[in-house]
């Protein structure tokens, strides 16, 4: 806690106690307003704006305080002011007393809430961010809801200030009313509780709960107008179909089958999608050969005094394609329709909420359907560089079909994708140039991680030209060049062919969602709620038309939700999930992550400490000759608990799984460390790295006793 942070909970806390310690609790009474009635209506009448400041103050230093005795107050209001200005006044002080307390809470427990449950309170904060006005209206609206309460749970999300003041203004109005003007009645009372009759509490429930009522009405008349230029079929031919085979598209066909949906599933291009013809396969198949080059290279590290390899580039690409057609059974067609998925091949077209409409080989077929997941993905972005087309360039959408090595390769962007095939060109001897336009290289990790990544780069030959902006691209004399701008200076690159891996967009257009109305989000993917449905309910995206991952893994998790959603969400719809997202890069060291790392914990304010495990000290990576990278965890302040966890090195995809399951299932590091490890293993790292983590929390003061219990047994 910051030295500001203690002084205002000392303050709050001292005039607490104060509050209790005097006993001040014992006017804050029905009995001693009643008593004190006529001494104050004297004074308001000898001093009637002094009166008025001494309460609002009165008011809101209580309700700010979060002391007993609001109810009173206002009851005072009234008895004292009447009922317009008693509600006037009270109406102003209630609110921003509460809005006192909710910044006291927000501005002393926030930060701690944020980490220890930082993940939970995103999703709370994203739900506070779409609907926090309306449930807070609702809350006020009860005035037997603790107020207090309200003021202390707000302040620990992320609702706006200026939203909560007028919300609560707006919503405690109506109370606010029936307080005061019960004031105005002070002596007919005689309990508070008989303020609110049971008559009256069951009028300020109904009142609650028409803002509910109302929302799903608005919901409901919504919905109806999307659907209603589009005629339901009084019958469906399916209970689902999917657009798309690629990985999400296959996961959500097969869990349809296997909940024994009626479902197809229509490919228009290759069944395995973009994982399987242009990503995750060839991409590791590649990475394989070119690792083996690599180790070849490296003979003498392993003590052997020569070794030299034969190759041709071609011959390594035609292996790629071998291995993509050993793993193509898996995403068969005659597999899946084995798992009782109906396979169409041909182009699909949603032409209603309720009909997809495809384009086959024999002439166009409709399939009606009560619900359709979306799963077209994504495809190379190329940037509208000038002079790009005129250059020529291949992407990982063709970069598979090379039989002839470039001699001088240009490859745009530094992400994942740029990395892992910037390194295998270089390994197999092309001259790489690698452009990123940001300040380094895989800049979604942290800068001491992307740094191990460009050493190695470069140790291997590969210009890495980091915060260069591709400016314009030309032929000069029969040269490829690209012209690049580095701190303000134009760079001249050379090449032969550019490999273009700047980024991937998602297919939205050209199957129907344009005349559907279906709404893309600013990063151009189908916008989706929490349900991963689209505008239409029944219309469903995942994977990387959905966003906001683009991995296999996602489109597969994401594919679950979508499809158990688009079959039994009229009972139960499950929200996606994304609180635990590994992810690994495949270069040479491999890095891989979970959840947090630094950069972000600081962007994102998450107090966290950082502990490293250095993987040359790691006898495994030693004796593989790759002791080289790191194991970098970071937890909640004094605690055991994983906020995240990034690995470079060796086998690093392997090795995050350990920390992906802790997070998942809330295991400390002291658990990791309590576990046993296969020795000699790299997988010891997690261990290591969680003693590192101990050994910084050893209770030092009693490990002083036991030395000296020890420094006693001697004698
Ligand atoms: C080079 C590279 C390496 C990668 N490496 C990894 C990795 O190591 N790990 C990882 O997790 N991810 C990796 N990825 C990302 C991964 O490939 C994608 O995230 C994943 O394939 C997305 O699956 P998807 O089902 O959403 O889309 P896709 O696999 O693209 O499938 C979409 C399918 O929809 C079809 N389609 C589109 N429109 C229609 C239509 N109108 N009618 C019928 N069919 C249609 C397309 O033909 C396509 O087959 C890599 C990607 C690339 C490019």
């Amino acid at each position: 806690m910051t030295r500001w942070r203690v002084l205002v909970l000392v303050a709050v806390a001292i005039m607490i106690a104060a509050f209790f310690a005097f006993d001040l609790e014992r006017y804050f009474t029905l009995d001693s307003l009643k008593a004190q009635q006529a001494t104050i209506a004297a004074y308001r009448d000898a001093h009637p704006w002094s009166a008025a400041a001494a309460y609002f103050i009165l008011y809101v230093s209580v309700t700010g305080l979060s002391l007993p005795g609001a109810a009173v107050l206002t009851l005072a209001g009234g008895a004292v002011f009447g009922l317009v200005w008693g509600t006037l006044l009270v109406s102003f002080a209630s609110s921003l007393g509460a809005t006192l307390a909710f910044l006291a809470a927000r501005f002393l427990f926030r930060d701690a809430v944020q980490a220890r449950f930082g993940e939970r309170l995103k999703t709370i904060d994203a739900g506070i961010a779409k609907e926090g006005a309306f449930y807070l209206f609702t809350l006020r609206l009860i005035p037997a809801f603790p107020f207090f309460l309200v003021n202390l749970a707000m302040g620990l999300t992320a609702l706006p200030v200026r939203t909560y003041y007028w919300v609560s203004q707006l919503g405690m109005l109506a109370g606010t009313i029936v307080y005061v003007n019960a004031g105005t009645e002070l002596a007919k009372l005689d309990s508070l509780s008989g303020i609110l009759s049971f008559r009256l509490l069951v009028s300020f429930a109904l009142l609650s709960v028409f803002p509910l009522f109302a929302k799903k009405a608005v919901q409901m008349m919504k919905s109806r107008r999307v659907y209603s230029k589009w005629p339901r079929p009084a019958r469906f031919d399916r209970n689902l179909v999917v657009i798309g085979a690629g990985s999400a598209g296959l996961v959500a066909s097969y869990i349809a089958a296997a909940a024994k949906a009626k479902v197809t599933l229509v490919e228009k291009h290759k069944m395995g999608g973009d994982c399987l013809n242009t990503g995750c396969v060839p991409s590791k198949a590649l990475i394989r050969s070119a690792k083996l080059l690599s180790h070849i290279k490296r003979a003498k590290e392993f003590g052997i005094r020569e070794a030299s390899a034969q190759f041709e580039f071609a011959e390594i690409m035609d292996r790629v394609q071998r291995v993509m057609r050993t793993v193509e059974p898996h995403d068969s067609v005659e597999r899946y329709e084995r798992l009782g998925v109906e396979c169409m091949a041909g182009k699909a077209r949603i032409t209603s909420p309720y009909a997809v409409e495809i384009k086959t080989p024999a002439g166009l077929k409709t399939l009606t359907t009560r619900a359709i997941v979306i799963a077209a993905g994504a495809q190379p972005f190329v940037p509208p560089i000038s002079g790009i087309e005129e250059v020529g360039y291949c992407t990982s959408d063709t970069v598979w079909s090379l039989r002839e090595l470039p001699k001088r390769l240009l490859v745009l962007g530094g992400g994942p994708i740029g990395s892992e095939l910037a390194q295998c060109f270089a390994r197999f001897g092309s001259k790489v140039t690698q452009v990123e336009m940001l300040p380094r290289i895989l800049p979604r990790e942290d800068a001491d991680i992307s740094e191990m990544v460009a050493k190695r780069f470069r140790a291997e030959g590969i210009a890495v030209l980091a915060g260069h902006a591709a400016k314009r691209f030309l032929v000069d004399n029969g040269e490829k060049v690209l012209i690049a701008e580095h701190e303000g200076q134009e760079v001249r690159i050379p090449f032969d062919l550019l490999l273009c891996a700047v980024g991937r967009i998602a297919n939205t257009s050209g199957y129907g969602l344009e005349e559907l109305g279906i709404p893309t989000t600013g990063a151009r993917t189908i916008e989706t709620n929490d349900y991963l449905q689209t505008l239409y309910p029944n219309i469903y995206a995942c994977g990387d038309v959905a966003g906001p991952y683009q991995f296999t893994h996602v489109a597969a998790h994401q594919a679950w939700y979508a499809a158990v959603n688009a079959l039994f969400g009229r009972f139960r719809r499950f929200r996606a999930d994304y609180s635990v997202i590994p992810w690994a890069t495949f270069t040479d060291p491999e890095v891989a992550r979970v959840g947090l790392n630094e950069g972000e914990a600081k962007e994102k304010n998450i107090p966290c400490e950082v502990t490293r495990y250095a993987l040359d000290d790691l006898d495994r990576a030693i004796t593989d000759e790759e002791a080289h990278g790191v194991v970098k965890v970071l937890t909640a302040p004094g605690k055991d608990r994983i906020l995240g966890a990034t690995i470079v090195g060796d086998h690093a995809g392997e090795l995050i799984a350990e920390f992906v399951s802790a997070m998942k299932h809330g295991i400390g590091l002291n658990e990791i460390l309590g576990t046993i490890h296969v020795y000699p293993t790299l997988a010891e790292a997690n261990k290591y790295v969680a003693g590192a983590w101990k050994r910084a929390h050893a209770p030092k003061r009693l490990l002083q006793l036991v030395q000296r219990y020890h420094a006693w047994q001697l004698g």
